[in-house]
């Protein structure tokens, strides 16, 4: 009952929001110049339903309210808030991202800051409601479902930007996690669409904190998970629209890294130029390495040895001695 107010109320909005920004001065100037201005085309911008919410007080509360929507429902969609006992809009001056269910309904929103301002957050969201679970759902599954399954892959992103700009690309079997660290509700939900996860992360180090935490969680959802890093400073949006689609595809290809991997990556940047670092890292890696079962898995032993003696610059027939060393 509850539920289905609410879709109405996002639905009501979400058409207000895109009319602003496509049909209103206001939306034009402020909103789409700046989508243009960032790349998107507006084909992407309508297939996602973007839109603007005015910098007024009270543009979307005044035409819901004569809509005769009820206050508090419009209070838990977080479109409206009340302030010193006046109805006023959350949203303003912003792009709207609308999030969709898995049959299309928009069920919440992403709201992003076009001026830079240090007092408010970047992105606003949804406040949890019926709709609206974050922690159950992921941006862009309904966009992505069918090139999911074609692929028989699924790329998991961070943000909203990176999701539409792939998609103008032509890579479409992705979707974003929103950010926040990911949950097991996710991966299971990815799990329904394929067993294939690739996590594409912004090459930053929260990236890479977030990268790790969600491999540990895919591993134990027994996806078979790959990790790729965007080069630092960038992320898919901007590489993608960097480089273009093609060389994305093999940016992606040529490093695809697994678990053990992706952690000598990790470990090995943080050493740096540091020589007694980088020992304690060979070391470390070699033990990871000697516990692979070398009677079950002895080629994957031995490819791992191969490109981890290759990353670290040493010599195979050493690093393998070494691994051997640990296995008793
Ligand atoms: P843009 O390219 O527009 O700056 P982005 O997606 O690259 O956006 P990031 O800072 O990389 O932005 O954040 C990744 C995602 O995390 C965002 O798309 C958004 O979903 C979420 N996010 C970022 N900042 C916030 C915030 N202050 N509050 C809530 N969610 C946020
Ligand atoms: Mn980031
Ligand atoms: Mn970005
Ligand atoms: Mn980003």
């Amino acid at each position: 009952q509850t539920a289905d107010s609410l879709f109405i109320i996002n639905a009501f909005a979400q058409k207000f929001y895109a009319q602003k920004l496509l049909e209103t001065e206001e939306g034009q100037t402020n909103g789409l110049s700046y989508l243009k201005e960032r790349g998107f085309n507006k084909d992407i911008i309508q297939k996602f339903g973007l839109g603007y919410a005015p910098d007024g007080r009270d543009a979307l509360t005044k035409e819901a309210i004569a809509a005769q929507y009820n206050s508090e429902l419009l209070q838990k969609t977080g479109l409206v808030v009340e302030r010193n006992g006046q109805l006023q809009d959350n949203y303003r001056d912003r792009i709207i991202f609308p999030i969709h269910n898995n049959s299309g309904k928009v069920i919440g929103f992403g709201a992003r800051l076009i001026k830079k301002n240090d007092k408010a957050p970047k992105y606003i969201n949804t406040p949890e409601n019926e709709l609206y679970v974050k922690s159950k759902l992921l941006y862009g599954t309904y966009f992505a479902r069918q090139a999911i399954d074609k692929a028989d892959e699924c790329f998991l992103v961070e943000g909203y930007t990176d999701v539409l700009s792939l998609h103008q690309a032509g890579i479409e079997n992705v979707v974003a996690s929103g950010g926040t660290s990911l949950t097991q509700d996710q991966l299971r939900l990815i799990k329904k669409y394929t067993s294939n996860l690739t996590i594409i992360y912004d090459g930053d180090a929260a990236g890479v904190k977030a990268a790790l935490r969600g491999l540990d969680m895919a591993l134990e959802e027994s996806l078979n998970v790959k990790l790729v890093l965007i080069p630092d400073g960038e992320d898919p949006d901007s590489y993608v629209r960097k480089v273009g689609e093609k060389r994305f595809r093999e940016f992606v290809q040529e490093n695809k890294k697994d678990f053990i991997l992706f952690q000598l990556d990790v470990l090995l940047k943080d050493a740096g130029n540091d020589g007694a670092k980088k020992a304690d890292v060979v070391n470390q890696v070699a033990e990871t390495l000697s516990k692979i079962d070398k009677t079950e898995d002895f080629t994957k032993q031995q490819d791992y040895i191969r490109q981890c003696a290759d990353t670290l610059k040493i010599d195979e027939a050493g690093f393998t001695a070494l691994v051997n060393k640990f296995i008793r």
